[in-house]
């Protein structure tokens, strides 16, 4: 049975860039249906919600969302979109992969995934200014929370996925030298659930040393797992090891539901030009039908990707090309096999 996804084009490029993935995924034979829902400033603009409850009934019904950028306003204005999301859904596994596919860069053949815990540590967003001295903001707290539950089952996925993907060797990066409790505690468990996979590798690393050896040795690394912010961090420096922000795609995970973004945001500089590269989406795309089991349809995207990227003719402005975002969705479909 065709299955029904929701679809959310998003702010800025997001219309461009899922216009392009959706013309691909149909040429490529995708088995879906596309539930269209909107959310962020459209939505605010159109019905005065950035998340309308007809978005989420979609969300909570198709439970495979396939979501575009979303602008978020700077201080003041309403709270992440995407946050809300990966909470409502409790899509606890972020999981990037890097794939080299532009030759030439620092590094050639880089294939790494990271794999990011999504609902815990700083990002819980439990923080408060604390008053001294008449000074209402004389300081600022913010709590970093780490459960046994949610370490387990992020260090547990990590494990799964390795051994789903064919994956040698999962490091799990901390900081349990200066914060023994709640690092220590990931760490800890991280080290009970690698006892469960003898057939995969493990190490654990301090977080500033992994960084430092993606920089110098990447080879050394395979599928990495840690919490809420080091992931972020150390996903942004892994897309730069494969030429930035344009080909990194992203599936947030939960038990029951998932869902699939770029990692790159709304681009408010270029959106309405007709230039923007498609390709994040695309892959985030491509992640969504491994995902469901379409990983044959997946494969052959891929490979018009790095067909059409490597032959240099048709690339968009961010890869040093000159092409629109339709003539390298054009130059895609022809690609594919
Ligand atoms: P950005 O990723 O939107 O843009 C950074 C730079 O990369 C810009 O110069 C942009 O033109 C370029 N760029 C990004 N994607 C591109 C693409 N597909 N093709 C060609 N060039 C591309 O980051 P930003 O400017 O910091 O953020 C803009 C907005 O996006 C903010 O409101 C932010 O909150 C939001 N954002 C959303 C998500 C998400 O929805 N998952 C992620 C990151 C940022």
């Amino acid at each position: 049975m065709t299955k029904t996804i929701t679809v959310i084009p998003g702010d800025g490029i997001g219309p461009e860039v899922t216009d392009a993935t959706l013309e691909i995924l149909k040429a490529a034979g995708a088995d879906l249906e596309y539930d269209m829902q909107i959310a962020g400033l459209i939505a605010l603009e159109e019905v005065r919600n950035p998340l309308p409850q007809a978005t989420l009934d979609s969300s909570e019904k198709n439970r495979i969302i396939l979501k575009g950028p979303l602008t978020t306003p700077s201080g003041a204005g309403f709270r992440s979109i995407n946050v809300e999301m990966r909470k409502a859904f409790d899509l606890y596994s972020n999981v990037r992969p890097v794939r080299t596919i532009v030759p030439g860069g620092r590094y050639e053949d880089i294939d790494l995934v990271l794999i990011r815990e999504n609902t815990e540590g700083l990002y819980v967003g439990v923080e408060h200014y604390i008053g001294m001295h008449g000074d209402a903001r004389a300081a600022a707290e913010s709590v970093m929370i780490i459960t046994r539950f949610g370490a387990e089952r992020i260090c547990r996925y990590a494990f799964e996925y390795a051994r789903k993907h064919g994956r040698k060797k999962v490091t799990l990066a901390h900081k349990a030298n200066i914060l023994k409790y709640t690092q220590g505690l990931f760490l800890e468990v991280g080290q009970d659930v690698a006892s469960e996979y003898p057939d995969i590798e493990f190490e654990d690393r301090i977080i500033d040393a992994t960084a430092m050896q993606l920089v110098l040795d990447p080879y050394r690394f395979d599928v990495l797992v840690m919490e809420n912010m080091f992931g972020d961090i150390l996903s942004d420096l892994m897309a730069g090891l494969v030429g930035g922000l344009g080909f990194a795609p992203a599936g947030n995970i939960g038990q029951d539901a998932a869902m699939f973004e770029a990692v790159h945001g709304s681009a408010p500089d270029i959106a309405g030009q007709g230039i923007a590269n498609p390709t994040g989406l695309l892959l985030s795309a491509c992640l969504m039908l491994d995902h469901m089991s379409q990983s044959e349809t997946a494969s052959r995207i891929r490979g018009a990707i790095d067909t059409v990227v490597l032959s240099g003719d048709t690339r968009t402005v961010d890869m040093g090309g000159s092409a629109t975002t339709r003539e390298f969705t054009a130059a895609l479909v022809a690609a594919l096999d």
